[in-house]
Protein backbone atom coordinates (compact mmCIF):
# COMPACT_ATOMS: atom_id res chain seq x y z
CA UNK A 1 0.00 0.00 0.00
CA UNK A 2 1.20 3.75 -0.96
CA UNK A 3 1.16 6.09 1.53
CA UNK A 4 0.61 9.55 0.50
CA UNK A 5 2.98 12.40 1.60
CA UNK A 6 0.80 15.47 3.01
CA UNK A 7 1.89 18.22 0.49
CA UNK A 8 1.43 22.01 1.80
CA UNK A 9 2.96 24.57 0.00
CA UNK A 10 2.96 27.61 2.31
CA UNK A 11 5.81 29.46 0.56
CA UNK A 12 4.33 31.57 -2.38
CA UNK A 13 6.36 34.83 -1.55
CA UNK A 14 9.64 32.57 -2.15
CA UNK A 15 8.25 31.61 -5.50
CA UNK A 16 4.86 30.25 -7.07
CA UNK A 17 4.18 27.38 -8.90
CA UNK A 18 3.85 27.93 -12.82
CA UNK A 19 0.12 27.50 -13.95
CA UNK A 20 -0.93 25.41 -16.53
CA UNK A 21 -1.91 28.13 -18.83
CA UNK A 22 1.36 30.28 -18.83
CA UNK A 23 3.32 26.74 -19.72
CA UNK A 24 1.16 26.16 -22.33
CA UNK A 25 2.03 29.49 -23.82
CA UNK A 26 5.55 29.11 -23.63
CA UNK A 27 6.53 25.69 -24.43
CA UNK A 28 6.39 26.34 -28.47
CA UNK A 29 9.15 29.16 -27.76
CA UNK A 30 10.98 26.65 -26.63
CA UNK A 31 10.67 24.24 -29.36
CA UNK A 32 9.03 24.57 -32.68
CA UNK A 33 9.17 29.00 -32.54
CA UNK A 34 12.80 29.33 -31.54
CA UNK A 35 13.73 32.38 -34.01
CA UNK A 36 15.08 35.09 -32.46
CA UNK A 37 13.09 38.22 -32.54
CA UNK A 38 15.31 40.03 -33.99
CA UNK A 39 15.92 37.68 -37.16
CA UNK A 40 14.23 39.23 -40.49
CA UNK A 41 12.46 36.08 -41.71
CA UNK A 42 8.99 34.63 -40.90
CA UNK A 43 10.34 32.44 -37.87
CA UNK A 44 11.92 35.52 -36.34
CA UNK A 45 9.09 37.57 -37.11
CA UNK A 46 7.01 35.16 -35.28
CA UNK A 47 8.96 35.39 -31.89
CA UNK A 48 8.92 39.37 -32.08
CA UNK A 49 4.81 39.52 -32.70
CA UNK A 50 5.15 37.20 -29.73
CA UNK A 51 7.13 39.52 -27.28
CA UNK A 52 4.77 41.79 -29.01
CA UNK A 53 2.11 40.45 -27.58
CA UNK A 54 3.04 40.01 -24.09
CA UNK A 55 4.20 43.33 -23.80
CA UNK A 56 0.94 44.53 -24.47
CA UNK A 57 -0.54 42.35 -21.82
CA UNK A 58 1.92 43.05 -19.30
CA UNK A 59 0.71 47.12 -19.41
CA UNK A 60 -2.65 46.31 -19.87
CA UNK A 61 -2.36 44.41 -16.36
CA UNK A 62 -0.59 47.56 -15.06
CA UNK A 63 -2.91 50.00 -16.81
CA UNK A 64 0.23 51.71 -18.59
CA UNK A 65 1.56 51.84 -22.28
CA UNK A 66 3.02 49.14 -23.79
CA UNK A 67 5.98 51.15 -24.85
CA UNK A 68 6.62 51.99 -21.00
CA UNK A 69 7.27 48.12 -20.19
CA UNK A 70 10.78 46.72 -20.53
CA UNK A 71 11.45 42.75 -20.15
CA UNK A 72 14.24 41.91 -18.08
CA UNK A 73 15.74 38.53 -16.08
CA UNK A 74 13.30 39.32 -13.01
CA UNK A 75 12.96 41.50 -10.12
CA UNK A 76 16.25 41.68 -9.25
CA UNK A 77 17.54 42.90 -12.16
CA UNK A 78 14.99 45.24 -12.79
CA UNK A 79 15.23 47.03 -9.28
CA UNK A 80 19.18 47.40 -10.16
CA UNK A 81 18.46 48.49 -13.20
CA UNK A 82 16.21 51.39 -11.74
CA UNK A 83 18.10 52.39 -8.87
CA UNK A 84 21.44 52.40 -10.46
CA UNK A 85 20.59 53.51 -13.67
CA UNK A 86 18.39 56.53 -12.38
CA UNK A 87 21.72 57.09 -9.61
CA UNK A 88 23.80 58.18 -13.13
CA UNK A 89 21.16 59.70 -14.68
CA UNK A 90 20.66 61.87 -11.68
CA UNK A 91 24.43 62.48 -11.44
CA UNK A 92 24.50 64.65 -14.21
CA UNK A 93 21.76 66.86 -12.90
CA UNK A 94 23.49 67.21 -9.26
CA UNK A 95 21.62 65.47 -7.39
CA UNK A 96 23.36 62.30 -5.32
CA UNK A 97 21.12 61.63 -2.65
CA UNK A 98 18.56 58.60 -3.01
CA UNK A 99 15.90 58.07 -0.03
CA UNK A 100 14.89 54.45 0.80
CA UNK A 101 13.87 52.15 3.77
CA UNK A 102 15.24 49.67 6.32
CA UNK A 103 13.43 47.12 5.07
CA UNK A 104 13.86 46.75 1.22
CA UNK A 105 14.79 43.45 -0.66
CA UNK A 106 18.56 42.93 -0.53
CA UNK A 107 17.82 43.58 -4.66
CA UNK A 108 17.63 47.13 -3.54
CA UNK A 109 19.46 47.61 -0.35
CA UNK A 110 22.76 46.28 -2.08
CA UNK A 111 22.00 48.42 -4.82
CA UNK A 112 21.91 51.19 -2.70
CA UNK A 113 25.34 50.11 -0.68
CA UNK A 114 26.86 49.60 -3.86
CA UNK A 115 26.14 53.32 -4.76
CA UNK A 116 27.28 54.47 -1.58
CA UNK A 117 30.72 53.56 -2.43
CA UNK A 118 30.91 55.20 -5.38
CA UNK A 119 30.04 58.30 -3.20
CA UNK A 120 25.95 58.74 -3.42
CA UNK A 121 24.45 59.40 0.14
CA UNK A 122 21.57 57.11 0.93
CA UNK A 123 19.18 57.83 3.73
CA UNK A 124 16.85 54.84 4.83
CA UNK A 125 14.48 55.58 7.15
CA UNK A 126 13.01 53.43 9.23
CA UNK A 127 9.61 51.73 9.28
CA UNK A 128 6.86 51.65 12.89
CA UNK A 129 6.81 48.63 14.98
CA UNK A 130 3.58 47.69 12.93
CA UNK A 131 6.18 47.64 9.34
CA UNK A 132 4.92 50.73 8.05
CA UNK A 133 7.16 53.40 7.08
CA UNK A 134 5.61 56.78 8.30
CA UNK A 135 5.26 59.96 5.80
CA UNK A 136 6.54 62.33 8.43
CA UNK A 137 9.64 60.32 8.50
CA UNK A 138 10.37 59.99 4.58
CA UNK A 139 9.42 64.04 4.24
CA UNK A 140 11.79 65.04 6.61
CA UNK A 141 14.42 62.73 4.71
CA UNK A 142 13.95 64.52 1.40
CA UNK A 143 16.57 67.20 0.51
CA UNK A 144 17.08 69.39 -2.32
CA UNK A 145 19.63 66.92 -3.65
CA UNK A 146 17.35 64.16 -3.60
CA UNK A 147 16.59 62.55 -6.64
CA UNK A 148 15.54 59.58 -6.57
CA UNK A 149 12.97 57.71 -3.59
CA UNK A 150 12.54 53.90 -3.75
CA UNK A 151 10.07 52.26 -1.96
CA UNK A 152 8.44 48.65 -1.77
CA UNK A 153 5.12 48.42 -2.41
CA UNK A 154 4.79 45.41 -0.10
CA UNK A 155 7.43 43.31 2.29
CA UNK A 156 8.18 40.52 1.01
CA UNK A 157 8.99 39.01 4.94
CA UNK A 158 6.17 40.14 6.59
CA UNK A 159 3.81 41.44 3.50
CA UNK A 160 2.86 44.91 4.99
CA UNK A 161 1.93 47.48 1.95
CA UNK A 162 3.03 50.78 2.42
CA UNK A 163 1.58 53.88 1.70
CA UNK A 164 2.61 53.96 -2.06
CA UNK A 165 -0.05 56.89 -3.65
CA UNK A 166 1.14 59.23 -0.76
CA UNK A 167 4.54 58.38 -1.57
CA UNK A 168 4.03 59.28 -4.99
CA UNK A 169 2.06 62.60 -4.48
CA UNK A 170 5.06 64.19 -2.09
CA UNK A 171 7.56 62.32 -4.88
CA UNK A 172 5.87 64.45 -7.82
CA UNK A 173 5.38 67.35 -5.69
CA UNK A 174 8.92 67.69 -5.39
CA UNK A 175 9.97 66.58 -8.65
CA UNK A 176 12.01 63.47 -7.46
CA UNK A 177 11.94 60.09 -9.33
CA UNK A 178 9.94 57.47 -7.33
CA UNK A 179 10.45 54.00 -7.93
CA UNK A 180 8.98 50.65 -6.26
CA UNK A 181 9.65 47.77 -6.08
CA UNK A 182 5.93 45.83 -6.29
CA UNK A 183 7.65 42.22 -6.69
CA UNK A 184 5.68 40.79 -3.97
CA UNK A 185 2.67 43.08 -5.03
CA UNK A 186 2.02 42.72 -8.55
CA UNK A 187 -1.07 40.32 -9.21
CA UNK A 188 -2.19 40.15 -5.32
CA UNK A 189 -3.35 43.57 -4.91
CA UNK A 190 -4.18 46.53 -7.33
CA UNK A 191 -2.07 48.73 -8.96
CA UNK A 192 -2.82 52.22 -10.66
CA UNK A 193 0.36 53.32 -11.84
CA UNK A 194 -0.77 57.16 -12.97
CA UNK A 195 -2.95 57.46 -9.68
CA UNK A 196 -0.31 56.36 -7.27
CA UNK A 197 2.46 58.37 -9.14
CA UNK A 198 4.48 55.99 -9.72
CA UNK A 199 7.91 56.73 -12.27
CA UNK A 200 9.48 53.16 -11.99
CA UNK A 201 8.00 49.81 -10.80
CA UNK A 202 9.89 46.51 -10.56
CA UNK A 203 8.08 42.70 -11.23
CA UNK A 204 9.39 39.60 -11.52
CA UNK A 205 7.06 36.75 -13.10
CA UNK A 206 7.94 33.34 -10.96
CA UNK A 207 5.85 35.28 -8.09
CA UNK A 208 2.84 35.10 -10.31
CA UNK A 209 2.76 31.56 -11.48
CA UNK A 210 5.11 32.51 -14.41
CA UNK A 211 8.84 30.90 -14.55
CA UNK A 212 12.19 32.07 -12.81
CA UNK A 213 14.47 34.31 -14.50
CA UNK A 214 11.82 37.05 -16.16
CA UNK A 215 10.46 39.81 -15.24
CA UNK A 216 9.43 43.81 -16.13
CA UNK A 217 10.75 47.01 -15.45
CA UNK A 218 7.77 49.64 -16.12
CA UNK A 219 9.57 52.91 -16.88
CA UNK A 220 7.22 56.16 -17.40
CA UNK A 221 7.90 58.08 -20.67
CA UNK A 222 9.85 60.65 -19.89
CA UNK A 223 11.79 58.99 -17.07
CA UNK A 224 15.25 58.01 -18.46
CA UNK A 225 17.44 55.31 -16.24
CA UNK A 226 20.51 54.90 -17.55
CA UNK A 227 21.42 52.05 -19.89
CA UNK A 228 21.85 49.11 -17.31
CA UNK A 229 23.34 46.27 -19.73
CA UNK A 230 24.89 47.39 -22.71
CA UNK A 231 25.08 45.12 -26.23
CA UNK A 232 22.41 44.99 -28.72
CA UNK A 233 19.54 47.21 -29.78
CA UNK A 234 17.09 45.26 -28.08
CA UNK A 235 14.45 46.60 -25.93
CA UNK A 236 14.39 49.84 -27.86
CA UNK A 237 18.18 50.04 -27.56
CA UNK A 238 17.55 50.48 -23.15
CA UNK A 239 17.90 46.78 -22.33
CA UNK A 240 20.62 44.54 -24.35
CA UNK A 241 20.16 41.28 -25.17
CA UNK A 242 18.45 38.67 -26.99
CA UNK A 243 14.77 37.89 -25.81
CA UNK A 244 13.86 35.31 -23.24
CA UNK A 245 11.15 34.90 -25.55
CA UNK A 246 9.33 31.76 -24.04
CA UNK A 247 9.96 33.82 -20.24
CA UNK A 248 8.96 36.60 -22.02
CA UNK A 249 5.43 34.88 -23.41
CA UNK A 250 5.29 33.26 -20.20
CA UNK A 251 5.25 36.80 -17.86
CA UNK A 252 2.55 38.01 -20.64
CA UNK A 253 -0.03 35.36 -19.59
CA UNK A 254 0.72 35.43 -16.02
CA UNK A 255 0.49 38.71 -15.62
CA UNK A 256 -2.66 38.55 -17.68
CA UNK A 257 -3.94 36.28 -15.15
CA UNK A 258 -2.90 37.02 -12.21
CA UNK A 259 -4.76 40.65 -12.21
CA UNK A 260 -7.79 39.10 -13.31
CA UNK A 261 -10.49 39.22 -10.99
CA UNK A 262 -7.74 40.53 -8.20
CA UNK A 263 -10.35 41.91 -5.71
CA UNK A 264 -11.92 38.48 -5.70
CA UNK A 265 -9.47 36.59 -5.53
CA UNK A 266 -7.51 38.86 -2.78
CA UNK A 267 -10.82 38.34 -0.85
CA UNK A 268 -10.81 35.21 -0.79
CA UNK A 269 -7.28 34.77 0.12
CA UNK A 270 -7.64 36.84 2.46
CA UNK A 271 -9.76 35.40 4.45
CA UNK A 272 -7.90 32.05 4.48
CA UNK A 273 -5.14 34.19 5.75
CA UNK A 274 -7.02 35.29 8.78
CA UNK A 275 -8.49 32.46 9.68
CA UNK A 276 -4.37 31.06 9.55
CA UNK A 277 -3.96 34.07 11.95
CA UNK A 278 -6.23 33.86 14.32
CA UNK A 279 -6.10 30.38 14.89
CA UNK A 280 -1.79 30.50 14.94
CA UNK A 281 -2.12 33.73 18.00
CA UNK A 282 -4.11 31.09 19.97
CA UNK A 283 -0.51 29.77 20.50
CA UNK A 284 0.90 31.44 23.70
CA UNK A 285 3.75 34.17 22.86
CA UNK A 286 3.24 34.02 19.47
CA UNK A 287 3.04 37.49 17.35
CA UNK A 288 1.63 38.73 14.17
CA UNK A 289 4.56 40.47 12.62
CA UNK A 290 3.39 43.70 10.60
CA UNK A 291 0.21 45.37 10.43
CA UNK A 292 -2.71 42.87 10.82
CA UNK A 293 -4.68 44.59 7.77
CA UNK A 294 -2.43 46.63 5.80
CA UNK A 295 -0.64 43.55 4.28
CA UNK A 296 -0.80 40.88 1.26
CA UNK A 297 -3.95 38.59 1.40
CA UNK A 298 -1.25 35.83 1.32
CA UNK A 299 1.11 36.28 3.94
CA UNK A 300 0.97 35.77 7.35
CA UNK A 301 4.39 35.92 9.08
CA UNK A 302 4.66 35.51 12.79
CA UNK A 303 7.64 34.93 15.46
CA UNK A 304 7.30 32.05 18.40
CA UNK A 305 8.71 32.97 21.59
CA UNK A 306 11.45 30.59 22.99
CA UNK A 307 11.97 28.69 19.54
CA UNK A 308 14.28 29.12 16.39
CA UNK A 309 12.91 28.85 13.31
CA UNK A 310 14.73 26.77 11.14
CA UNK A 311 13.91 23.93 13.84
CA UNK A 312 10.59 24.79 13.08
CA UNK A 313 10.68 24.81 9.41
CA UNK A 314 12.11 21.21 9.53
CA UNK A 315 9.76 19.81 11.80
CA UNK A 316 6.81 21.44 9.85
CA UNK A 317 8.82 20.08 6.57
CA UNK A 318 8.61 16.93 7.88
CA UNK A 319 4.93 17.09 8.08
CA UNK A 320 4.68 17.96 4.27
CA UNK A 321 4.57 22.03 5.02
CA UNK A 322 7.06 24.22 3.03
CA UNK A 323 6.96 27.45 4.61
CA UNK A 324 10.07 29.72 5.21
CA UNK A 325 11.87 31.89 7.94
CA UNK A 326 12.95 35.47 8.35
CA UNK A 327 16.57 34.34 8.84
CA UNK A 328 19.25 34.25 6.39
CA UNK A 329 21.81 31.68 6.89
CA UNK A 330 24.74 34.06 5.98
CA UNK A 331 27.90 32.32 5.17
CA UNK A 332 27.60 29.81 7.94
CA UNK A 333 26.26 32.58 10.61
CA UNK A 334 22.58 33.10 11.40
CA UNK A 335 21.72 36.39 10.88
CA UNK A 336 18.40 37.49 11.96
CA UNK A 337 16.15 39.21 8.99
CA UNK A 338 16.82 42.63 8.61
CA UNK A 339 13.29 43.05 8.16
CA UNK A 340 12.39 42.12 11.83
CA UNK A 341 15.07 43.69 13.40
CA UNK A 342 13.78 47.12 11.76
CA UNK A 343 10.60 46.86 13.47
CA UNK A 344 12.29 46.78 16.84
CA UNK A 345 12.26 43.17 18.05
CA UNK A 346 15.01 41.93 19.67
CA UNK A 347 17.47 39.35 18.06
CA UNK A 348 15.61 36.06 20.16
CA UNK A 349 12.49 36.94 18.78
CA UNK A 350 13.55 37.67 15.09
CA UNK A 351 15.27 34.04 15.18
CA UNK A 352 11.63 32.43 15.83
CA UNK A 353 10.17 33.87 12.74
CA UNK A 354 7.95 31.63 10.26
CA UNK A 355 6.51 33.26 6.99
CA UNK A 356 3.29 31.07 5.68
CA UNK A 357 2.58 32.46 2.77
CA UNK A 358 -0.60 31.48 0.53
CA UNK A 359 -2.03 31.70 -3.27
CA UNK A 360 -5.37 31.45 -5.39
CA UNK A 361 -4.45 27.63 -4.96
CA UNK A 362 -4.29 27.07 -1.16
CA UNK A 363 -7.22 25.59 0.40
CA UNK A 364 -9.20 25.62 3.51
CA UNK A 365 -8.35 21.88 4.36
CA UNK A 366 -4.60 22.83 3.96
CA UNK A 367 -4.93 25.62 6.54
CA UNK A 368 -6.89 23.61 8.70
CA UNK A 369 -4.26 20.98 8.67
CA UNK A 370 -1.53 23.82 9.64
CA UNK A 371 -3.56 24.63 12.09
CA UNK A 372 -3.23 21.03 13.22
CA UNK A 373 0.21 20.40 13.13
CA UNK A 374 1.92 23.86 14.36
CA UNK A 375 0.82 23.80 17.85
CA UNK A 376 2.30 20.22 18.61
CA UNK A 377 5.71 21.30 17.19
CA UNK A 378 5.76 24.90 18.21
CA UNK A 379 5.38 22.99 21.62
CA UNK A 380 7.90 20.22 21.24
CA UNK A 381 10.32 22.60 20.29
CA UNK A 382 9.60 25.19 23.31
CA UNK A 383 10.12 21.54 25.68
CA UNK A 384 13.76 21.29 24.14
CA UNK A 385 14.66 25.37 24.41
CA UNK A 386 16.32 26.53 27.09
CA UNK A 387 15.62 30.03 26.42
CA UNK A 388 11.84 29.00 26.58
CA UNK A 389 12.97 27.70 30.46
CA UNK A 390 14.23 30.96 31.02
CA UNK A 391 11.13 32.93 29.57
CA UNK A 392 8.84 30.59 31.76
CA UNK A 393 11.05 31.23 34.68
CA UNK A 394 9.94 34.61 34.11
CA UNK A 395 14.13 36.13 33.78
CA UNK A 396 15.10 39.39 31.61
CA UNK A 397 15.85 37.51 28.17
CA UNK A 398 14.99 40.52 26.06
CA UNK A 399 16.89 44.14 25.98
CA UNK A 400 15.77 47.04 28.87
CA UNK A 401 12.54 48.93 27.19
CA UNK A 402 11.24 46.18 25.53
CA UNK A 403 8.31 44.33 26.32
N1 LIG B 1 12.09 42.19 -4.61
C1 LIG B 1 11.27 41.52 -3.80
C2 LIG B 1 10.37 42.28 -2.88
C3 LIG B 1 11.25 40.13 -3.80
O1 LIG B 1 10.44 39.46 -2.98
C4 LIG B 1 12.13 39.45 -4.70
C5 LIG B 1 12.20 37.97 -4.69
O2 LIG B 1 12.14 37.34 -3.66
C6 LIG B 1 12.95 40.21 -5.55
C7 LIG B 1 12.91 41.58 -5.47
C8 LIG B 1 13.87 39.55 -6.52
O3 LIG B 1 13.16 39.06 -7.63
P1 LIG B 1 13.79 37.90 -8.54
O4 LIG B 1 13.74 36.65 -7.73
O5 LIG B 1 12.89 37.85 -9.74
O6 LIG B 1 15.16 38.32 -8.90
Amino acid sequence: MQIMQKFVYADNAATTKISDRVYEAMLPYLKERYGNPSSLYGLGAQAMAAVTRAREQVAAALNSRSDEIYFTSGGTESDNWAIKGMALAMANKGRKHIVSSQFEHHAVLHSLLALEKQGYEITLVNVNRDGIIRLEDLKNALREDTGLVTIMFANNEIGTVQPIAEIGAFCKQRGIVFHTDAVQAVGSIPIDLAAMNIDMLSLSAHKIHGPKGVGALYIRKGVVPKIFIDGGAQERGRRAGTENTAGIVALGVAAEDACKNIETKAARISALRDDLIRGILRIERSRLNGDASHRLPGNASFCFEGIEGESLLLSLEQEGIMASSGSACTSGSLDPSHVLLALGLPHEIAHGSLRLSLSHETTAQNVSYILEKLPPIVKRLRDMSPLWERLIAGERVYPEGFE
